[in-house]
């Protein structure tokens, strides 16, 4: 059987992006229940919902519907992704590219002469996590940001120009930075982890592995 795309007019759904996956989940219409197994963006047209089966028959524009998360994978990649803001706190190099996953994820940086240890930072991320503060989310103009560009720490991951105000995230005495990622609203909601590997790639770059502990 052949998906389709769906558009909503809203959704709870995030799209492929940052180095995170699309999220999946459940479109329910009446007594059907239609499999949602991975979400874009298209520019042009917005957030594309890929249903496991053809809609239709079933659906006609203006019709409404419930969106369902698959929730426990969208929390772990809620989990990562935060995690991934610490990280980024901890080593103060240039972020230079990432990938969000279930089980593990990644963070390459441009270390220069900087030596990093995954113990230590095990350590230290826990400590982070186990602070148990609460994310705060604000929004800013283009123009306030054009004027602290130190406010982007990723490289890889440049916030959308053009497209109105741009979300900080802000980690109280932690972190605070442009992100339209997805984020629990409190540390503690991470859970411990730990850093697995620090894969040198080239002279100055280092791949920082994550796994839950
Ligand atoms: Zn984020």
């Amino acid at each position: 059987m052949i998906g389709c795309d769906v558009y909503f007019d809203q959704t709870i759904f995030y799209p492929l992006g940052g180095g995170q996956p699309g999220d999946t989940g459940w479109m329910r219409l009446g007594d059907q229940t239609i499999e949602i197994t991975d979400t874009r963006k298209d520019l042009d047209l917005g957030i594309r919902h890929i249903t496991a089966a053809p809609v239709d028959a079933l659906l006609q524009v203006g019709a409404t519907v419930t969106l369902e998360l698959d929730w426990a994978r969208r929390h772990r990649h809620m989990q990562m992704h935060t995690a991934m803001h610490l990280l980024g706190a901890l080593i103060d190099a240039p972020v230079t590219g990432g990938q969000v996953g279930l089980a593990k994820s990644r963070l390459d940086f441009d270390v220069g002469d900087l030596k990093l240890d995954k113990g230590v930072l095990t350590e230290q991320l826990n400590a982070l996590i186990a602070s148990g503060a609460d994310l705060g989310f604000e929004w800013v103009s283009e123009a306030l940001l054009d004027a602290q560009p130190e406010l982007v720490r990723t490289m890889s991951v440049a916030p959308p120009r053009g497209a109105g105000d741009i979300r900080m995230v802000r980690i109280p005495g932690i972190d605070y930075q442009p992100c339209g990622g997805t984020h629990v609203h409190c540390l503690g909601e991470i859970g411990p982890l730990i850093v697995s590997k620090i894969e040198n790639k080239g002279r100055q770059n280092r791949r920082v592995h994550l796994v839950f502990a």
